[in-house]
């Protein structure tokens, strides 16, 4: 690929953007992210990617060298300088170099980057088979709030997945559905409630899921935020995932047991649908 990618205020192709060995982020995960889906050149969600990503360094102490204004700029020109139709914009934060020490450096200089990926995000095929998820113990840390980049658990449950013949992993703590390993998981429960597990340390705080969650009440149907345990959530009458760049997806397989009669749920796409179009109307 060619892409033009960002680094440090720098415009580089991507073959000649480098980071130093000695980054935080290569050597301690000390960095966080963020994906911003791009439909017809515009963001969306732009706003809530971008208030995350706040947060996020608010919470790891990390000082970003762009303002909130600066960075949305940076967003925009990424995909004007890639003439990124439809995908994601990944952006990451590190630390930035230090020589190895668990202490934080005194005065750190962050590294900044960002890069484009193209991508079919509207029609994608699983949304019409949904997709089938092994049910796996979480086994990450206990913020899983901040959206770090130490992601070797959720590769590692999704090669396990993979494994088993699965398209991604629901992860499971003390017999309740946490989230999935990249997305926010949900359940309709045969009354139609739409349950979503509650926002805490325990999951990242989708900015999907909040709107879905939104979109939901706005057509009418009840929404519960409370754990929901294996047992429901393969008894379910729907289940599906949400994140940037799947939106809306049906899952339709747990653990090997079909979810209603094995086909994406009828509330479930209409949410996706819906989600879709109005995500679209409000892209910047
Ligand atoms: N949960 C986890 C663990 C994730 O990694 C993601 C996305 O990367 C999500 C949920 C969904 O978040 P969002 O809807 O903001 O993309």
């Amino acid at each position: 690929m060619n892409r033009t990618v960002y680094l440090n205020g720098a415009w580089l192709a991507e073959a000649d953007a480098h980071v130093s060995i000695f980054d935080r982020g290569f050597l301690f995960a000390d960095a966080i992210y963020e994906v911003t889906g791009v439909v017809n050149g515009k963001l969306l969600e732009y706003e809530g990617h971008s208030a995350r990503l706040q947060r996020s360094m608010g919470e790891l102490g990390l000082v970003c060298p762009l303002s909130p204004e600066e960075l949305l700029g940076v967003h925009r020109e990424i995909v004007q300088r890639n003439a990124l139709s439809e995908g994601l914009i990944y952006l990451q934060i590190s630390r930035g170099p230090a020589d190895r020490d668990f202490a934080f450096p005194a005065n750190p200089v962050p590294t900044l980057v960002l890069f484009t990926q193209a991508k079919a995000v509207l029609d994608n095929p699983k949304a019409r088979t949904g997709i089938s998820v092994a049910l796996l113990p979480d086994l990450r840390w206990a913020r899983c709030d901040i959206k770090t980049v130490q992601l070797l658990y959720p590769s590692m449950a999704k090669m396990e997945a993979a494994r088993q013949g699965a398209d991604d992993a629901w992860l499971v703590e003390e017999g309740f559905v946490t989230e999935a390993s990249s997305a926010s998981a949900h359940i309709i429960t045969s009354d139609g409630v739409l349950v979503t597990r509650p926002l805490s340390q325990a999951i990242l705080h989708g900015i999907t899921r909040h709107s879905v969650l939104d979109l939901a009440t706005t057509i009418g149907v009840a929404v519960e935020e409370r754990p929901f345990s294996v047992e429901e959530a393969k008894t379910a009458a729907e289940a599906f995932i949400t994140s940037a760049t799947n939106f809306v997806l049906p899952v339709t397989q747990i653990d090997g047991q079909l979810i209603g009669d094995g086909q994406p749920g009828p509330l479930t796409l209409r949410l996706r649908e819906l989600y879709i179009e109005r995500k679209i109307a409000s892209a910047i």
